[in-house]
Order: C-alpha cells, then structure tokens, then sequence
C-alpha cells in the first residue's frame, strides 16, 4: 500500500489507476471519555483501512493507496470539552471537495472510511458521495455507515452475546476501548475498570440533553468496564473483513449496494443540520 502524500505527482499519474484504490479516513477530533485519546476515531478508521488494504492486495491483484486522515467531522453533541467538530455543511463541502481532487487524479475506486457512527457524520459524508458519483459516474462508495448499522460481515458468536448482554454501548465504552486495547494498549488509561456504567438506551439517543446527562462528567455512553484486548481483536477483525468485502464488491461493481445504503439517510429531519441556522457547531468555553 501506498502513502499518496509521500510520492511525487508523477508517480501518481504513472499509477494503473484501473487497478488502484484509494482510501480516505474522515473522522474527528473529539472526546472519548477519561480513559481513551481524542484521535480515537481516527485510530480505528487508520487501524481498519491498513488492515483492509492488506488484505486486499493479498487477495486480489489490486494496488491500495491512502492519503493522511482528514480529522474533520460533524457530530451531534458538541458540547463537551475537548472535541473539534465541523458542521454537517462544511464536513459535506471537505469530503466533496477532496473526492474531487482524488477523483481528477484520475482513481476510479475511492474509499471514504468515516469511522464516526454519528448520523450527523454519516450523512454529510454520503451526500458528497453520492454528488461525485452523479457527477463523475459512479467512483466512490463510503461503507462505514452501513457497516455500522449492521450490513457487514456476521460477528463471532462471542461478540454478538456481548452485544447482547451489554447494549447500548455507543461511545467510548466497552466496544471502543476493546478497539484501541487490541490496536496499541499504551492508547488506553488506566482506571476503564473503574468507570461506572451510563445509562441511556437507543431510543434517548436522539435527545441532546439525555446524551449529555449520561455522559455526565466523563463523557463516555457505554460500559468501558466489560472491554478487553481479545474482544477488540474479534471487533477490528470484523470491521477489516467488513470494510473488505464492500470494497472487493464495489471495485467489481457487483453486490456492492447494501455497503452504499445507509437507512438513516433517507430520514429527512436528520438532514436539517445542514441548515445553517440549526447546523452551527455549539462551543461551550471551558
Ligand atoms: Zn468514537
């Protein structure tokens, strides 16, 4: 796999780009509680990618390339210390313009990995999606939202118990923390066991202020406490596998469209972010 940002546009215009695939991690800079490190998302989507990206070049005759992360992403609770969002709107306008760029180099496969399961997040970027490919003819495809909805790969036995007993784990919490164990444990703090558990089902998720009240004064919405350096493996294990088969699927243009449909977009209230008057960003000074 291949660092774009390292090689010199000559080499880049050399590339077969039939046979290349480009990935872009959009996710943000942002809270994950006391024991987990801002660039969390970030960590995950790089972590996913590279692993994908492996994968596929050992399997197919492909060629894998990235550019640096772009740390820009829109979320819907903003108000907690420590996070760098970007409104819908102008998350939108970045992933346009940069699959615009990606795009005129001439790939006609590009990967956007938003690892951010926020909706607000999700649909900014799949908008821009879907204008390049209106645009330009169908080039690019962003999976992650489907994939966590639940279109990917089918989980171990194992995690779909944990998933079971320990639910409503949305950020920050046991799936997160497991994530990061397995990718590097000197990214986890100590005291996860400790952390108490917050109390908000699926349903609440909607509601601003009850995601505020249960991330209270940590900032997590999960269980921390049940994560472990195995289960993350099983977890970034499914998520690689996931992100392989929407990629494979989509470079073929075959069976690609359950990775290209994300259910939450077709809900038109979520879009209303994008509005200037109810998308601005609300900072809190510290
Ligand atoms: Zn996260």
């Amino acid at each position: 796999m291949k660092d774009l940002s390292l090689m010199t546009w000559k080499e880049i215009k050399e590339l077969d780009k039939e046979k290349s695939i480009a990935f872009i991690v959009m996710a943000p800079i942002e809270e994950h509680g006391w024991c987990l490190p801002l660039a969390t998302d970030l960590i995950e989507g790089e972590n996913w990618s590279r692993g994908a990206m492996a994968e596929l070049e050992k399997k197919n005759s492909v060629e894998c390339c990235y550019l640096p992360s772009f740390p820009v992403a829109a979320a819907s609770v903003n108000e907690f210390y420590g996070s760098i969002h970007f409104s819908m709107k102008t998350t939108f306008e970045v992933a346009y313009e940069v699959l615009e760029s990606v795009r005129f180099m001439g790939f006609k496969h590009i990967v956007v990995i938003a690892s951010h399961a926020d909706p607000d997040h999700q649909i900014a970027i799949i908008k821009a999606v879907r204008k390049i490919n209106r645009k330009h003819g169908i080039c690019t495809i962003a999976p992650m939202g489907a994939i966590f909805m639940g279109a990917g790969v089918e989980p171990s036995d194992e995690i779909k118990k944990l998933e079971a007993e320990h639910e409503n784990d949305f950020h920050a919490g046991w799936v997160e923390t497991s994530s990061l164990l397995d990718i590097d444990e000197s990214f986890v703090r100590d005291g996860y066991k400790d952390l108490p558990d917050s109390d908000i089902s699926d349903k609440d998720m909607i509601f601003k202020k009850k995601q505020l009240a249960a991330m209270g004064e940590y900032g997590h919405m999960g269980m921390p406490r049940f994560a472990s350096k195995e289960t993350g493996r099983q977890l970034n294990q499914n998520c690689i596998e996931s992100i392989c088969e929407a990629v494979i699927n989509f470079y073929k243009r075959t069976d690609y469209k359950k990775y290209d449909d994300y259910f939450l977009y077709k809900i038109l209230p979520l879009h209303i972010g994008f509005l200037k008057v109810f998308g601005k960003v609300r900072r809190v000074k510290a």
